[in-house]
Order: C-alpha cells, then structure tokens, then sequence
C-alpha cells in the first residue's frame, strides 16, 4: 500500500504444507517486526483460505485473517465463514498479504482480486458506509456473486474491537471478530477487497479417495448429539447449559447465573425465529452441513439479524443484564453493520455500566451509544470502541474482564477451570475458541473433567490447542472438534481428505506436530514483541472475589499456568 503496487509471488517451498491459521501466523512471525506498532507500516495483514478451502469437503470453508493485534499486541488470527475462504481458493490465492500504507492517509483503496492478479484501486463511494449498504453497493457495482472483505466505520476509524466482515451467501456478514484486526485493515486504508467469482475447480489429486473420506466424514458429523443441538438451538444452545453449571458470567461477571436466562436462551430463540417466520437453521458457507446459523426476524417479522451466536446474546444478555432478546438482536445488528467485535464491546459494555456510564439492562441505550457515539467516533464511542480493557482505564474499574488487554468470554474460569487455563496461555489474548474446554468440562465430549477441580485442566487445554491450531489450518470450521473428539472414524477421514487432496501422506501425529509448531510460532513472536509468562494470568478480582452459585475462586497456581508450555 505504501508504493500501491501488486505483486504474485509462488509459494516458498517451506510454506506448502501450510494453510489458513498455520500459514497467516507463520507469514506474521516471519515477516512482521515483533515490536512494531500493530497500526504502523510494518505491521502486514495476511488472509489464508485453509488446506480444504474449495474443495467439496464438509465445513471447509473458513477463512483465516491475520496479523499483530492492536487490541492485545500479540501475534492474531481470526477465522470466520462466508464465501471469500472458497472463492480465493478457486482463484489459486494460498495467501493474500498486505503491507505498508499510504503515504496520503486521506485517500482509501479498494483491492480486487481476479485469476489475473491483484489490482488497487482508490474508493470512495462506499465510505463511512455500514457494512450491509456497502455489500449491496458492490453486489450492484461489482454483481450479487461478487466475493467481499470489508471493513464497517469501526475499522475506518480504527478502533481497536473492529472486526473483518465476510459477506456470506445471503449477502449477510460473518465476522473475524477478535483482536481488531478490522482496525488493521482501515490503518492500510483498504476499505474493502472484492473477489471475482470464477469456474475454476481446485485440484485434487485423487478424486476418489476424496469423495470417499468426506463420506465418511460428513456421516460422522451427521450423526454426532451436538450437530443436532446446534442444529437446533444454533449455539445459543448454551444459555441454559452454563447457566445450569454456574459459570455463565453476568452482571460484568459477578455471578455465574442469571435470572433472565429464559428470556434469551436458545430454546426461546428458537421459537421466536419459528413464530415470526425467520429460519432457524442455515448455513455461513456453501457445504456446511452442521448449519448452526439462523435468520431471526423482529417484532414486524421483517430481517433483524443472523448469525447470532451465543458468545454475544451472553454478552449482551447475562453480562450487561439485558434480559430482551429484541434489544439484544438490535445490537448485534447494530455491532455487524459498523463491523466490531460483539464480544468485546458488549464486554466493554458490562464495565462501563459498573462505572455507571449507563445502567444494567438497558439495552435501548446499548442501541443508542453504539450508532450515535461508537458509529460516529465521538470520545465516549472511541472508548468504548477500543475495548473492555480501554473502558476500565478510563473510568477506573478494576473489575476488568481480559487477558492481554482481550476480553474473556461467556465463560467464568472459576467456575470452569479448563477454560481459565486457555484464556490464561493462548497466544491470543482471551479466547475461548482458542482450545474449548467446555467440551469436556461440561458438555462430556471427548471425554469428562470436572470443571470445578484443578485435575487435569493444563492438558485438557494444551491438547485442545494444539488440536485447534491444526483445525484451523484446515478451513474446518471448529465444529466438527465435537465429532472429531467422540467419533474415531472422524479425524483419520479429515486427514484422508488432506492426503487425497495433495497426494501426500500425513499421519495423526503430523497433525499433531503441526498443532505445537503454530503454538510455538506464535508464542515465539509474543515473547519477541517483549510477552512473557507474567502476561499468561487472569485478572486478579478472580482470585479475591468468589462466584455464586459454587462459591468458588480461581485458585490455580502461576506454576500450574507455566506448565502448560512444558511441550
Ligand atoms: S456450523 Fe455454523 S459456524 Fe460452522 S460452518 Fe456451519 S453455519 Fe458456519
């Protein structure tokens, strides 16, 4: 972006074998400078399409985003649906990287990549523009088939909890929401990249091999329990579950139960969605046959939102105590038009009503400061618009939910140790994606430990990682670890589809080594940046203040954390 210049380069032969988060992460600690500044020239922003991305393989069809995050400065990855991850695969892009930035920070571009290359061109009609009148600009401009990669105002204006919005099937958005990396992209002043939609297939080496393994695959994701609740309920499945096991965080984390929990489960979701004619199942890309995703429509039984997950309606419902779930999805609406993150800002939401910027529950006013002050950038938008940790400073609460300045999610680690272990040592901030404990701790899949115990959480979470970094090489959304966990058949036919698709011959343990090696790459460039093992704890209000219902603190020793690295 500095010189505005393209250029195609083949593959070096070390990164082959690489795909979506294991490739992002490894262009970004090869060519990143640990210490520069996450919204400087050096700082690169690289997008990879997994190992399986446009193929016909189940559930491939993530695409990975990363960088160094303004947000934590840490290393970041961040994964969503849509189309771009298949498109840019079928279009031969293993990545696309971008760097520098303009000498002119008035003007912005957009970038448009073809079977022929990448061209830059300057943009201005579709600035300051929301997500959603954007990507019907550019369906009418550029064809409704179009592929898009856009940042919403929150990234124009660079705020650290913006996110990289995907346009997906129904020209709706999914979000690589952690980090800001969105802030990452308006900082090069590329508002949006598009992507031509091409007849070309991508190769696989041996065809029938393939199809055979993704039978086998797609049957065993067909006919795991929680394919049918997630299903169902979408991932909203989860209010009442965390609820019923004390750890779902509410009232700015305060408790691990809330009274309004009915009001915005999943299983009232669900018949709201049925009631007012929106559809309770669909999927975020072509092939997913999980379909987690939902349309759900408002009191008029008009389009509101999709994609409403359970990490937000937590956030927004238990934690800031918003117990309407219309409130809650005028917000989501709200947060994926100026494309930022509906974790982090909900949970930056929670501390600035313990600051008493606003009171608990109020939702309408929720709506309100996120179109007129964080879509407008005015100062109180700003700061609540870089995140939890930015409110807590600001308004000095010590109450402050994060991890390397990224907030943690719907589930409290005192009263779900596994989880507390990954918030504390993933090389991303808190995340709960990063390696799922509540699989087992709470949902006995792959297994049972007890979430209240200190026994064997460190390698529950370290096998978890390791086995995520691998999944999200792949372009496999993380739904299928559920299967992949309890059905032996599952993971040797991911592994077939790889071989059949290469023409190579991995093993489960190469899988697995591939897993620590992206861990130890990105632990390498966050211990370069100047991280050490003292910024691998939770928030110390965890250790001093108990959560009802169990009564319970986080207790696990600093020691304990360290060991985790012990691979
Ligand atoms: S299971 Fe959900 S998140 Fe995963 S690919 Fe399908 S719709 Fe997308």
């Amino acid at each position: 972006m500095s010189e505005l210049s393209t250029s195609v380069q083949e593959v070096p032969e070390q990164w082959m074998g690489l795909g979506g988060r294991g490739l992002v992460s490894t262009v970004v600690a090869t060519e990143v400078e640990p210490t520069c500044h996450p919204l400087g020239k050096r700082n690169k922003l690289v997008f990879a399409p997994g190992l399986l991305s446009g193929t016909v393989a189940a559930n491939s069809g993530r695409l990975s985003c990363g960088s160094k995050s303004p947000l934590t400065g840490t290393i970041k990855e961040a994964n969503a649906g849509g189309t771009s991850a298949q498109m840019l695969a079928k279009l031969g892009v293993k990545a696309l990287i971008i760097e520098g930035m303009p000498a002119d920070t008035s003007k912005w571009y957009a970038l448009h990549v073809t079977e022929q290359g990448v061209t830059i061109q300057e943009e201005s009609e579709t600035l300051g523009k929301g997500n959603f009148e954007t990507i019907q600009i550019l369906n009418a401009r550029l064809g409704e088939k179009v592929g898009v990669i856009v940042v919403g105002p929150a990234g124009e204006m660079q705020m650290s909890a913006a996110n990289v919005s995907i346009k997906d099937p129904g020209s709706h958005i999914r979000s690589c929401g952690r980090g800001g990396l969105g802030a990452v992209m308006g900082s090069k002043r590329v508002k949006f990249i598009s992507l031509e939609p091409t007849q070309n297939k991508v190769a696989i080496a041996d065809p029938e091999a393939f199809r055979q393994a993704n039978r086998v695959f797609t049957n065993a994701l067909n006919s795991h329990p929680v394919t049918e609740s997630l299903a169902l309920y979408g991932t909203n499945v989860l209010v009442n579950i965390i609820n019923e096991a004390g750890g779902l965080p509410t009232r700015n984390f305060t408790s691990g139960q809330f009274a309004g929990h009915e009001a915005i489960c999943g299983e009232t979701m669900h018949d709201t969605i049925v009631e007012r004619g929106g559809k309770p199942k669909h999927n975020c890309h072509a092939g997913c046959v999980i379909r987690c995703s939902q349309v759900y429509n408002d009191l008029k039984n008009e389009y509101k939102t999709s994609g409403f997950e359970y990490e937000t309606i937590w956030a927004l419902g238990a934690d800031c105590c918003i117990d309407d779930l219309d409130d809650v999805a005028e917000a989501d609406s709200i947060m994926d038009d100026l494309g930022i993150d509906s974790i982090e800002t909900p949970v930056a939401f929670g501390v600035a009503m313990e600051a008493g910027v606003l009171d608990f529950g109020d939702g309408k006013e929720v709506c309100r400061i996120l179109r007129d002050e964080i879509g407008k950038g005015t100062p109180l938008g700003r700061i609540i618009g870089n995140g939890a940790a930015s409110v807590g400073k600001a308004f000095s609460v010590t109450r402050v939910p994060v991890v390397k300045g990224q907030a943690i999610p719907a589930y409290d680690p005192r009263a779900i140790k596994g989880i507390g272990i990954t918030y504390a040592t993933s090389t991303q901030g808190a995340d709960h994606t990063m390696g799922y404990t509540i699989a087992t701790n709470i949902l006995g899949v792959g297994g049972s430990v007890d979430p209240l115990s200190q026994e064997g959480q460190v390698e529950l979470s370290r096998n978890l990682q390791i086995a995520t970094a691998a999944i999200d090489s792949t372009g496999m959304c993380l739904f299928i670890a559920f299967t992949a966990l309890d059905d032996e058949k599952c993971l040797p036919a991911l592994i077939d589809m790889i071989n059949a698709r290469f023409g190579i011959s991995l093993t489960a343990d190469d899988v697995t080594n591939l897993g620590m090696n992206i861990l130890k790459i990105e632990r390498g460039f966050n211990l370069a940046a100047g991280f050490t093992n003292k910024d691998d704890r939770l928030p110390e209000f965890f250790k001093d203040e108990p959560i009802a219902p169990h009564n319970v603190v986080w207790d696990v020793s600093d020691e304990t954390i360290d060991s985790f690295w012990d691979f």
